[in-house]
């Protein structure tokens, strides 16, 4: 009897649930794994090549250490998904498949089918890549309940005991330490750029056949991340000793100098299953108890890694398929060229464009507070959006990438995920970070030609869409800025606005 195991390109677990099921059934020679990188995948969009290179290069290592420990890997290069199946299953004639359920909706109907589809028999494990796949705080939500991300964190950290003092108290009197962690970076204060990897043989083949056949974002030069589980960890406790106790301070501030500030850059290695969302959480929480960090860092961390990533994955499986298709705000303009080149004099935008297509790397606020909230003022359309951030990012793929385009960035789902829409004018951008001090637009301009287009697009907005706004509670504030326009203001930034956008190609 042969059995197949078929692992995913972003299912690199360590410990493979299929893996282990698979073992429990027969010995390791009648096993074999099967691992495909599909053409037509790779070329479903124009993606960042070093997402590639991360991808490919991760499972050829992979695959080579099942190798040496003993495993028989089919690997196979093909045209699609469907045909390297058709073709395993005829090499190796398996009785059964065992597999883990895919992240990505369209990927998972795939894999329900198969049976049908190829007449083998298939065992569909839970996926415990998340870690809502070990414990589900909502398992039957309601359509019209409205779930908020606090308290859905809140559940997480008692299920999993994180900075828990007894089983209803969070560690340091508070569940959240946000007010705490919205400092800019001071003058003087460099942080240390994260641990960079040598591309190995594997790495540099799959760096040489992906230059020559593959016009991608980006370049594949310069790569230098961890493509093993070994590395990964590396680049783990690289940043827990370097950047973790600052990370919280400094979690929303922005500079041209730095890409990565104090975050951790972990979230490839995440995506990829090369690390354990929990080890990380459980590793911060005991640098607190260690008195590494403290605990607005740690409870920062946590919040992202078992906060918000699970969160996302959890309503992203709730909101599907409609949530592809949201666009509460009517937006319909195309992406400008800017965001293919970079080329802009919006200094914020320029530095982090051109950071995301050179590295695929861009941090949290950046993707939130000047791409996202550029795309959501100027009324770009949310698809156009969430293609564009699922070719140029690193760590980018389906389930993370639509509730945090959708419904974080653009407010597309008209506020289930997020509660409010994220607008700010250049007030914002300027506070916490250094890009308008180079810039040729005037910051404190409204309106006029020398005025920052975040001014005059985010007052528009906001008079565009009064109304929508006034029912939501969280944007009171927003709205009261508008008693300093008269009615003359008023006009010029909705002109301002129009002139603006007419010239955005
Ligand atoms: P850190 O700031 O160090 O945070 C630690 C970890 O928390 C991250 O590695 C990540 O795993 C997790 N995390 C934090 N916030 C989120 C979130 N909102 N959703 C999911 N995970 C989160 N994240 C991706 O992994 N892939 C994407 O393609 C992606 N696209 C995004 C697009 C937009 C418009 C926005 C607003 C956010 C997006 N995020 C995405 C979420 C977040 O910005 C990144 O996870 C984070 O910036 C990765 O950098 P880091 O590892 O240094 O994160
Ligand atoms: Fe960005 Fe406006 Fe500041 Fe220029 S002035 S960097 S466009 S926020």
């Amino acid at each position: 009897m042969t059995v197949t195991v078929w692992i995913l390109g972003d299912q690199l677990l360590r410990k493979h649930p299929a893996l282990i099921a698979a073992e429990k059934q027969v010995n390791r020679d009648q096993l074999v794994i099967l691992m495909i990188e599909s053409e037509a995948r790779t070329r479903r969009l124009p993606y960042q090549r070093k997402k590639l290179v991360l991808l490919f290069s991760a499972m050829r290592h992979y695959a080579a250490q099942l190798r040496s420990a003993g495993f028989q890997v089919d690997y196979r290069i093909s045209p699609s998904t469907g045909i390297a199946i058709e073709q395993h299953l005829q090499s190796y004639q398996p009785e059964i498949i065992y597999t883990m359920a895919v992240s990505e909706f369209g990927g998972r109907k795939f894999q329900q089918h198969l049976e049908g589809q190829f007449n083998i028999a298939v065992t569909i494990l839970p996926n415990t890549q998340f870690l809502t796949g070990r414990f589900n705080p909502y398992p039957s939500p309601s359509a019209e309940k409205r779930y908020v991300q606090e308290r859905f964190y809140r559940k997480m950290r008692q299920h999993f005991n994180l900075l828990m003092e007894t089983d209803d108290e969070p560690i340091g009197g508070r569940w959240n330490f946000d007010k705490d962690n919205r400092r800019s970076l001071p003058k003087g204060v460099e942080p240390l750029q994260p641990i960079s990897f040598h591309p190995d043989k594997i790495t540099a083949g799959v760096m040489q056949e992906l230059d020559q056949k593959y016009p991608g974002v980006g370049q594949v030069t310069g790569f230098d991340l961890a493509v093993t589980h070994a590395e990964a960890h590396k680049a783990a406790m690289d940043f827990f000793d370097q950047r973790l106790p600052d990370f919280g301070p400094y979690e929303d501030a922005m500079s041209s100098a730095y890409d990565t500030i104090y975050h951790s850059r972990l979230s490839p290695y995440i995506n990829l299953g090369l690390l354990d969302p929990l080890v990380l959480a459980q590793e911060a929480q005991k640098r607190l108890n260690d008195e590494q960090a403290p605990i607005n860092s740690v409870e920062g961390f946590i919040r992202q890694v078992v906060g918000w990533r699970e969160f996302m994955y959890w309503q992203y499986w709730r909101l599907m398929p409609d949530i592809a298709k949201s666009n509460y705000w009517g937006a319909n303009r195309p992406l400008p060229q800017m965001f293919w080149d970079g080329k802009t004099e919006m200094n914020c935008l320029k530095h982090v464009i051109q950071r995301a297509l050179n590295t695929g790397y861009t941090h949290h606020i950046e993707r939130l507070m000047v791409i996202s909230n550029f795309c959501l003022l100027a009324g770009i359309n949310p698809s156009v959006v969430n293609e564009w951030f699922l070719s140029a990012f690193i760590d980018a793929y389906e389930w993370v990438m639509l509730p945090n385009v959708f419904g974080m960035g653009l407010n597309a789902d008209g506020g289930i995920i997020a509660t409010k829409p994220y607008i700010a004018s250049a007030n914002y951008i300027h506070k916490m970070s250094n890009y308008c001090r180079n810039c040729a637009f005037d910051r404190r301009g409204r309106t006029g030609e020398q005025a920052c287009p975040f001014n005059f697009l985010y007052w528009s907005f906001i008079l565009r869409h009064e109304t929508l706004l006034r029912q939501n509670p969280r944007m009171t504030r927003n709205l009261l800025g508008l008693r300093h326009l008269d009615d003359e203001q008023r006009k010029q930034v909705k002109e301002d606005a129009v002139k603006f956008l007419d010239r955005l190609e």
